[in-house]
């Protein structure tokens, strides 16, 4: 099989109280397994079947018409979920605020971090229905952006018919289905939101921008 689940790098409880044991490991192998096992399903005997994640996300307009969706929605399920996860961290590694040059860059280019983060935050929340909020590279101008996407799109994807959000590199990820939160948040996402930034893994943040502007 081309793709396979990733570990997580961490427990299953190692995000408390932020994110609770059950749902992370629902969520890593039911969700994210369940992304991995369709998207294989999808591409298995075809040319896209030896191809990085990031190639076929960028060439959905190549891929076999009636495998399209199906490779958007669990593609980018694989993509997104693979890069969320390092994305946090337990106790001293996580929370607080940005470092290096993506601090800099966050002063620079989004009014400074609390302006950013009221920013990300809104994006997350008003997110309607399943979707992800972003902080990106922008495309047309390498500086930082904030964006969100519907189901699990992302601002990698090339050859929607239906596209919509900012284009870039993506930075920093939040997953606002509702299996991501529901079962100790229920409806209150802005909670879910909030506990979210104590749990964020600045370094790996800092070190997907550095990547990014290269
Ligand atoms: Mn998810």
């Amino acid at each position: 099989m081309p793709f396979t689940l990733p570990d997580l790098p961490y427990s299953h409880d190692a995000l408390e109280p932020a994110i609770d044991a059950q749902t992370m490991q629902i969520h890593h192998e039911k969700h994210h397994g369940g992304y991995v096992k369709k998207l294989n399903a999808a591409i298995e005997g075809s040319e896209w079947d030896n191809k990085p994640i990031e190639q076929i996300l960028s060439s959905l307009d190549q891929v076999p018409r009636d495998k399209k969706t199906a490779i958007r929605n669990n593609g980018g399920g694989h993509y997104n979920h693979s890069l969320f996860w390092p994305l946090m961290a337990p106790g001293g590694h996580a929370g607080g605020k940005p470092t290096g040059a993506l601090a800099e860059a966050i002063e620079a280019e989004l009014g400074g971090f609390e302006k950013f983060k009221d920013e990300f935050s809104k994006a997350a929340a008003n997110r309607f229905g399943s979707g992800w909020a972003w902080l990106i590279v922008n495309e047309p101008d390498g500086k930082l952006a904030v964006t969100s996407t519907k189901n699990q799109d992302n601002p990698i994807m090339r050859g929607l018919d239906d596209d919509e959000g900012l284009k870039g590199q993506p930075v920093l990820g939040l997953d606002v289905w509702e299996h991501a939160y529901y079962l100790k948040y229920q409806n209150r996402r802005p909670d879910y939101i909030e506990a979210w930034w104590n749990v964020v893994n600045w370094e790996k943040a800092n070190e997907l921008y550095q990547k990014a502007r290269i």
